[in-house]
């Protein structure tokens, strides 16, 4: 990765940390979940609305640190009006490109914004915060009422 890509990266990561979007909840009926990362002190609630297969609505509070804060407030942007399976699919590939070598050229073509995340790779602690939300959003989806945590 060139310098100004990861300048360009750092920035926007940092835009989503002090401005989150889809910050709050969602009235109910709604599928929730909480997360947490007890290695870094990240804790995320999501709150997704579903219509029919279509994510229509997805919201987040809590509190962590900037990637974790970051990555939940780009997952949302990503997989508003996804349907649940197309969100599974993007997960995979965010997964990969956090955790394998060499599948990034491939994986910022389609994940988009997320791929600003990509240099959370050289950090494995992080990736942790950087797929907090993700595996919250599963949880949500798939309705389990235990909170999902990284360890
Ligand atoms: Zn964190």
């Amino acid at each position: 990765m060139t310098a100004n890509l990861q300048e360009l990266y750092q920035e926007v990561i940092l835009d989503h940390h002090r401005r989150p979007r889809n910050r709050g909840t969602l009235s109910e009926p709604v599928h929730r979940a909480e997360g947490s990362n007890p290695l870094c002190g990240d804790r995320l609630t999501i709150y997704v609305r579903l219509d029919g297969d279509v994510i229509a609505e997805v919201a987040f509070e809590g509190s962590g640190c900037a990637i974790s804060t970051a990555a939940a407030s780009l997952m949302t942007e990503a997989v508003k009006g996804k349907t649940v399976s197309e969100a599974q699919v993007l997960f995979e590939r965010y997964h990969r490109i956090l955790t394998e070598d060499g599948g990034e050229a491939d994986a910022s073509r389609a994940l988009g914004k997320l791929a600003v995340l990509s240099g959370v790779r050289q950090y494995p602690v992080r990736v942790k915060c950087a797929t907090l939300c993700w595996h919250a959003l599963r949880a949500a989806l798939e309705d389990r009422q235990e909170v999902v945590t990284t360890e």
